[in-house]
């Protein structure tokens, strides 16, 4: 599996410059470190601020978000969005971001919103940066470590940063269109699971490459691609790629067997068994009867088991 590039804010478990001369310990972070790239930043410092710092806010100033450090009074919102743009810009690849909750320049969502009188919270919004990062690659998974702690989130959030750097690789190696076929063909299921609609158009697009030509194809791909993936999928359209890929091997199974399935189903759609125990359940048919097509479909492994 290639490792993907992973944007981490730096007092994720680098270097301690929150400021109050802080670092978070997130095990999670750690964990995925082992397989992903990271590439580190820190608006605050890397644009100049020392460590301890008096702490800065963002408040809602004649209807523009401004950070603000409430004792001096001074501005920084210039400075933090300067950075952003040209850092972002900057960073060639990048498959997700995994930034620090809560904070003016990273929080994803839930950072505080202040009147413009620094005092009365009116609202919750993203950091700086991380409204930056959902601008320039809105395609690109954006979350905060507290976030992934969510099950949900953190499947989407696994899933589509190991099949972009998987996809981003492919392109890059492309010396046939054979290639991409194949990818497509692994992502089969994913591609269901994420977007029916999108499967289909990706699977038009690559019947009809020769009118678009191999280099033009990379990029209408991938941009393709990475829109099918952009909608996190429900536990129904889970149940549904799995009813697709249980209809490979159910002729070969004993009726006890069929009703152990449709059993765990149910129970998952009732939210009384766990999604990973009936992937886990199919995943064994599938290593059983030896199905290469099957076993090669990413829906089945997206991300190393370890990070589950
Ligand atoms: S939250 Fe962002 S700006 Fe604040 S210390 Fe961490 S990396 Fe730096």
């Amino acid at each position: 599996m290639y490792r993907p590039r992973v944007v981490i804010s730096r007092c994720i478990n680098i270097e301690p410059v929150r400021y109050n001369g802080g670092i978070v310990n997130d095990h999670f972070a750690k964990k995925l470190g082992e397989f992903v790239e990271y590439v580190d930043i820190c608006p605050e410092v890397d644009t100049g601020m020392p460590v301890p710092r008096p702490s800065v806010i963002l408040a809602k100033v004649e209807d523009r978000i401004r950070m603000i450090e409430p004792l001096s009074r001074t501005d920084y919102t210039e400075k933090i969005e300067e950075y952003s743009v040209n850092t972002l810009n900057s960073i060639r690849e990048v498959d997700g971001f995994l930034l620090k909750s809560k904070s003016p320049s990273c929080g994803v969502g839930d950072t505080k919103l202040y009147k413009d009188d620094l005092k009365h919270q009116v609202g919750k919004t993203n950091g700086i940066f991380a409204d930056y990062c959902k601008k320039i690659y809105p395609y690109i998974p954006v979350e905060d470590e507290g976030r992934v702690h969510d099950e949900w989130i953190r499947r989407d959030f696994l899933t589509r940063i190991f099949t972009y750097t998987s996809l981003r690789h492919t392109i890059k190696n492309l010396s046939s269109i054979r290639d991409l076929i194949k990818f497509h063909q692994n992502n089969k299921y994913l591609l269901m699971l994420y977007s029916p609609y999108g499967q289909k158009k990706l699977g038009q697009l690559l019947a009809n490459w020769e009118k678009v030509g191999l280099e033009n194809i990379k990029e209408e791909y991938k941009s393709m691609f990475y829109k099918s993936l952009s909608k996190r999928p429900t536990l129904k359209s889970h149940v549904n790629v799995v009813l697709h890929i249980y209809g490979h091997f159910s002729d070969l199974l004993k009726p006890a067997e069929k009703r152990h399935i449709h059993n765990l189903i149910d129970k998952t759609l009732g939210n009384r068994v766990n999604l990973n125990t009936l992937i886990e359940y199919i995943r064994g048919f599938v290593y059983r009867f030896d199905d290469e097509y099957l076993m090669n479909q990413t829906y089945l492994n997206p991300y190393p088991a370890e990070l589950q």
